[in-house]
């Protein structure tokens, strides 16, 4: 038996890293990694897929993480901040109360508490839609200052069309406590999930995925972009346009929309459904700087549209010393964006210059000082978990059920799945296969 697996980001990988049987990867580009890979410039490393850290519960994972980078890695703490009206405020936001001007403060804090009262006399109608879960379980002040503009900047989606299916990717909810404490000033911590993290000591979070590209090479064909995808006689056969191969067994672990559009005979339904499943793309911006130790954060979080098109920095030096010169520092700026915002067909520079300018504006870094830049864009970045999300997804999926071909990470099985979760769906996957 042959199986065929499409796409080698890390789940295709991870798959075939456990798999007992023959199989083959195609990826259509000229290294395997998909959102987990860095670029490595003039001493700095840059995850260009975005900023990526590694943290899970899950212990196999965990130790397939240890086996993987044998070594090259460090455990840090997180320093998060949000910027709010030019102040640094501790991540998550209702952890951070404290640091409000004075009336912020008590504005959330006092709708907090009144909401609080009144949900628990039942008052307060159960949030069917992830906005109106934000005002549930915070209240007015904390989701009118920080959570809808964050949300809104980072999933360029109303809030109130985004379903609750959101918050199984791990929202956090603090206890109420932590919340009056952190109004109060007294320490809390909040957002457990990625408090401690870990990262590779030298060559970013692609340190992860090349054991697995390396010791797999044999088994992967690069620059094979999947464009058809038929199945005859119980067999697959799958073409780029210029070669096809065959096998008895498909798993695509490529983004769906492109899976679909590779099939013929693909009813209307499905086609629309398809059509309707909603996802951002990603542009990353990458700066270096001639100075050293800029500052001592992990993230940045920038929830205004004022203060410029990015919804996150994170400062890769703190991460590792080894990702930048010596004496020098990193920024890796992240925006979002709609697949047809006109922002990702605009050119590196014009992108450059309005970042470097927000950068220079709020005083992440000075343009005389900058001595690389650089900017990517990956076209699926996360999964908008839309009011229809279910609808679409499952009529999508039926119909890939009905093809006989099964589905592997993050744009495949089109969920909000971090790393951990593609690598634990991919042992999954494996263990199935293996037992046939
Ligand atoms: C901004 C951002 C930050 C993140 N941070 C973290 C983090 O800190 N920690 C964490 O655990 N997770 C993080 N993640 C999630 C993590 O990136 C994903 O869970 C994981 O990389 C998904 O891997 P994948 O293989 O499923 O998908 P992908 O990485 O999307 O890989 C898909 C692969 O398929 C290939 N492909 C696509 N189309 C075709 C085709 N037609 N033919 C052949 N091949 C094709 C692509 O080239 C790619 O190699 C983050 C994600 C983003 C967007």
């Amino acid at each position: 038996m042959k199986i065929g697996i499409l796409g080698g980001g890390l789940s295709g990988l991870t798959l075939g890293f456990h798999l007992k049987k023959d199989f083959e990867i195609l990826e259509k580009n000229s290294e395997c990694g998909g959102l987990c890979r860095s670029l490595t410039e003039e001493g700095f490393t840059f995850d260009y897929g975005g900023s990526h850290v590694i943290f899970t519960k899950d212990k196999d994972v965990f130790n397939l993480y240890r086996k993987l980078l044998h070594g090259n890695w460090v455990k840090r703490k997180r320093n998060s901040k949000i910027l709010f009206k030019g102040r640094y405020i501790k991540y998550p936001f209702e952890n951070g109360l404290y640091q409000l001007p004075k009336q912020d403060n008590y504005e959330c804090i006092s709708s907090f508490i009144k909401n609080l009262i009144e949900v628990s006399k039942g008052k307060v109608k159960k949030p069917t839609n992830f906005q109106e879960w934000m005002y549930y379980t915070f209240g007015k002040g904390i989701t009118e200052k920080y959570l809808i503009p964050y949300n809104r900047k980072i999933w360029n989606y109303p809030p109130g069309k985004l379903s609750l299916e959101l918050l199984a990717s791990g929202i956090p909810m603090p206890p109420a406590e932590d919340i009056i404490k952190s109004s109060l000033g007294i320490k809390t911590e909040g957002y457990h999930q990625n408090l401690i993290f870990y990262y590779p000591i030298q060559g970013g979070i692609n340190a992860l995925v090349k054991p697995m590209e390396e010791k797999l090479r044999d088994k992967i064909t690069y620059n094979f972009e999947v464009k058809s995808v038929a199945r005859e006689g119980g067999k697959f056969t799958v073409s780029d346009g210029k070669e096809e191969r065959k096998y008895d067994k498909l798993v695509s672990c490529m983004p769906i929309p492109d899976l679909i559009d590779s099939m013929d005979g693909v009813p209307k339904d499905v086609k629309e459904a398809k059509n309707n499943l909603k996802y951002n793309s990603l542009i990353t911006v990458m700066v270096g700087i001639d100075e050293p130790r800029i500052n001592n954060i992990s993230w940045m979080y920038i929830p205004a549209e004022e203060d410029g098109d990015f919804n996150r920095l994170s400062f890769p030096f703190n991460f590792s010393r080894y990702v930048a010169p010596e004496g020098k520092s990193s920024v890796l700026v992240e925006i979002t964006c709609l697949p047809n915002d006109p922002l990702l067909k605009q050119s590196d520079d014009k992108i450059l210059k309005q970042v470097v300018k927000d950068l220079e504006r709020l005083g992440f870094a000075r343009n005389s000082k900058i001595s690389y830049r650089n900017v990517r864009r990956s076209e699926y970045a996360y999964v908008i978990y839309d009011l229809d999300y279910n609808k679409n997804s499952s009529k999508v999926f039926k119909f890939l059920k009905k093809r006989r071909i099964e589905s592997c990470g993050r744009f495949a099985e089109f969920k909000y799945m971090n790393m951990a979760a593609c690598i634990r769906s991919a042992m999954n996957k494996a263990k199935e296969i293996n037992s046939t």
